[in-house]
């Protein structure tokens, strides 16, 4: 399995995920152009992207996806109100349930509600012969549910936002530093910590650190609280960027033979 975070944060976010031979893209927030020029120098062509999984409807996640599915012919799986709630929905989408596992080529999805200020939102557990990994992103708690159907993960992709101080002091307008705060907001590294605390066990590879904000938080104090919670167990620990691509190799089989590069 080989995950290439092509870009995260709030100026857009897009996944590339290669498994036994399948290319999912989740979430399509940048342009087409930047999509491209991030997948090529990690050998990842558009073509091969069997499906794209959408988490929401916000501009940050879906932007670059009328222009995408022009040039290529591929199924949107989203849930109804993610559909619903898009200004453009793509024809011929497929609905997805919270806790209901779709299958695309050789990777099951779970999507998994998360609890977000858009219609239905979900983040996904992806899992081929026996690796499995938690992409959740845009919530602003991490529930009791996410934390059931996250257990097991060899990686975690886990949403940083902002550092509660930074944010409390920093330059955003109150009514939006509430929004970001509140229980359909998004999760501070605190919160993030103590959810990779709840889930972190023996088989727990590496931790990514996702949707970062260029305003209220930076990728040092990121590693550095993560690390703090993982202190000793041998986790690997890297932080997601909005401007350059990250690539993880989380083993087993992907769809390349030179898969490894990291
Ligand atoms: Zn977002
Ligand atoms: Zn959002």
């Amino acid at each position: 399995m080989r995950i290439s975070v092509l870009a995260s944060g709030s100026g857009g976010n897009a996944t590339v995920v290669e498994a036994g031979g399948t290319c999912v893209l989740v979430d399509c927030g940048i342009s087409y152009r930047q999509l491209v020029t991030r997948m090529k120098p990690l050998g990842l062509e558009p073509d091969r992207i069997g499906a794209v999984l959408l988490t929401h409807e916000h501009d940050d996640h879906v932007k670059g996806l009328e222009v995408f599915l022009r040039r290529h012919r591929v199924p949107v799986l989203a849930t109804p109100g993610t559909l619903e709630a898009m200004q453009t929905a793509p024809s011929g989408a497929e609905p997805l349930a919270s806790g209901r596992q779709v299958r695309v080529g050789a990777i099951a999805a779970l999507p998994v509600q998360t609890s977000h200020d858009a219609r239905e939102p979900v983040g996904f557990v992806l899992e081929c012969k026996g690796r499995r990994l938690g992409l959740v992103t845009d919530t602003g708690v991490f529930t009791e549910l996410l934390t059931e159907r996250l257990s097991g993960c060899h990686v975690l992709l886990i949403e940083c936002n902002h550092d509660r101080d930074l944010l409390r002091v920093g330059p955003y307008p109150w009514p939006l530093k509430q929004r970001i705060a509140s229980r359909t907001g998004h999760l501070s590294n605190e919160q993030a910590c103590a959810a990779i605390e709840r889930l972190a066990h023996s088989r727990l590879e590496t931790v990514v650190g996702m949707h970062l904000s260029q305003t209220n938080n930076r990728p040092e104090m990121v590693e550095r609280e993560l690390a703090a919670v993982l202190v000793g167990s041998g986790v690997r620990l890297t932080v997601a960027s909005q401007h350059r691509a990250l690539v993880v190799d989380a083993g087993g089989p992907t769809s390349r033979t030179d898969a490894g590069s990291d």
